[in-house]
């Protein structure tokens, strides 16, 4: 993690690194829970979520939603249940994604300043953080965060000598994949089977234990006390594009620096690859990009100055995700990492609707029969045929249709590659990636 001279890096710029955290002293000092305080003694909940819609804030665990209208959503007059929920989804699982880990570990209390703040805005009084099983520091150092917290008043009963008050519980995953979709982790935190609801209806109106609820990322959480130190206007000027803020990119794969930086919004993909990646590791060339984490499309080296925003990303014919890219270079078999990715969503498919269960396995079989020079030329029509038999529309969640996406863009791009190794009865490459 780094930060650029002169640019402005809000959500890392305090984070040490290597894993250390921001005690409560150390946030306090750099202007932690001022944000809080200024809005219990003076902005209403209506006030406070005007400005997250006047921010033009879009939801960062992958979908891109605008926070503020997600927030709007909920039932707020007096004939709305008293009972509402704030839940920061923490179950980080997208392959290559490893962003909101940095901000659970570097800054904690930066999660829990904007968990008060978002729970104020709908008027929540209870909230949960639940955690991926897999991120053991950040559960122990969440952990003293929260009593932290409690001790100094931020959380509890009367929040900073106001009349709101939030408990906000800890709470980890078994470590599914399934559990990060919002309506499948609010079925593993009722402690039963983590499966998909059917939306509508949507969380905000019937979310936790049949309540209203807002589920929200970590990283759109953490830009919350910003948003209200600086202001709307401060917040969409970070960014270099339509979409506002800062974001932080990742990127992974035979490059020479490895790692995440927080960006302006709509930062290049070659910008990201040639300065911040420090480009391909010698003796590698770039063959293809998954911009967002594994459920999204290949982008090739055609796209290096398309903008990582929603829409620019969306327009180039895939989605900006959670913003950190796997880089596939040209030693690694196309059809051995698409192999590899199937293999994952196979694994992670919670069984609960007929095409994932059965259909990603069934691509997973076809693409490793492939690999292992056993392919027909037929097997490619099947291929293209499930690309649209588990897309959007036909399934509870988009686990399966997020799974077709590196697999159709790599039947688009890489086609030559899948019919070599039917033609040749082998995997064209020395080292295969399975
Ligand atoms: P989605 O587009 O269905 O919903 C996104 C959010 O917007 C949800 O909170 C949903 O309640 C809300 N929303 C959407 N449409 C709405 C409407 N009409 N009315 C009210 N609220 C609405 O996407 P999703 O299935 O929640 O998430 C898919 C995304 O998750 C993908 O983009 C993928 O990249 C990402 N993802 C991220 C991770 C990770 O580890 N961060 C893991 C897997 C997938």
């Amino acid at each position: 993690m780094n930060s650029q001279a002169g640019m402005e890096t809000p959500l890392t710029q305090y984070i040490k690194g290597n894993g250390a955290s921001l005690g409560l002293k150390e946030y306090e000092a750099i202007g932690g829970y001022t944000a809080l305080k200024k809005v219990l003694q003076s902005m209403t909940p209506a006030e406070l979520q005007q400005l997250v819609m006047d921010s033009k804030l879009k939801g960062r665990g992958g979908a891109g939603f605008s926070t503020g209208t997600k927030w709007s959503l909920v039932p707020m007059g007096p004939e709305a249940p008293k009972r509402k929920y704030l839940i920061a989804n923490a179950d980080e699982m997208e392959p290559g994604t490893f962003k909101d880990r940095l901000l659970l570990e570097g800054n904690p209390h930066q999660l829990i300043e904007g968990m008060i703040l978002a729970a104020y805005a709908i008027q929540a009084d209870i909230s949960y953080i639940f955690l991926r099983w897999a991120y053991r520091s950040a559960a122990v150092l969440l952990k003293k965060c929260l009593e932290e917290a409690y001790a100094a008043g931020y959380l509890g009963q009367h929040i900073a000598g106001s009349d709101y008050k939030l408990e906000l519980y800890l709470h980890t995953g078994v470590g599914r994949y399934i559990c990060g979709e919002e309506t499948a982790l609010l079925n593993a935190l009722e402690g039963k089977r983590a499966t998909p609801r059917a939306k509508p209806p949507f969380p905000q109106i019937s979310g936790l234990f049949g309540k209203p609820t807002i589920v929200n990322n970590v990283e759109t959480l953490s830009c919350i006390p910003h948003i209200v130190n600086n202001g709307a206007t401060w917040f969409r000027n970070l960014s270099s594009s339509e979409d506002s803020g800062t974001k932080i990119y990742g990127v992974s794969g035979k490059v020479r620096n490895p790692g995440a930086w927080e960006l302006p919004m709509g930062t290049t993909i070659r910008e990201l690859l040639e300065e911040h990646a420090g480009g391909m590791l010698p003796g590698y060339q770039l063959k293809g990009i998954l911009p967002g984490g594994a459920s999204t499309d290949f982008l090739t080296g055609d796209h290096l100055d398309i903008k990582m925003d929603f829409a620019a990303v969306a327009a180039a014919g895939s989605r900006l995700g959670t913003g950190t890219m796997i880089v596939m270079d040209d030693k690694t078999c196309p059809v051995g990492m698409v192999h590899n990715l199937q293999h994952f969503f196979a694994q992670e498919s919670c069984g609960w609707c007929t095409p994932c269960r059965e259909g990603i396995p069934w691509v997973e079989k076809i693409l490793w029969s492939i690999e292992q020079g056993a392919g027909r030329k037929e097997d490619l029509e099947l291929l293209d045929m499930h690309t649209k038999f588990l897309g959007p529309g036909n399934t509870f969640c988009a686990l399966a249709p997020g799974a077709m996406e590196p697999l159709q863009s790599a039947l688009k791009y890489f086609r030559p590659e899948f019919e070599k190794h039917i033609e040749q009865k082998k995997c064209p490459y020395a080292n295969h990636t399975h």
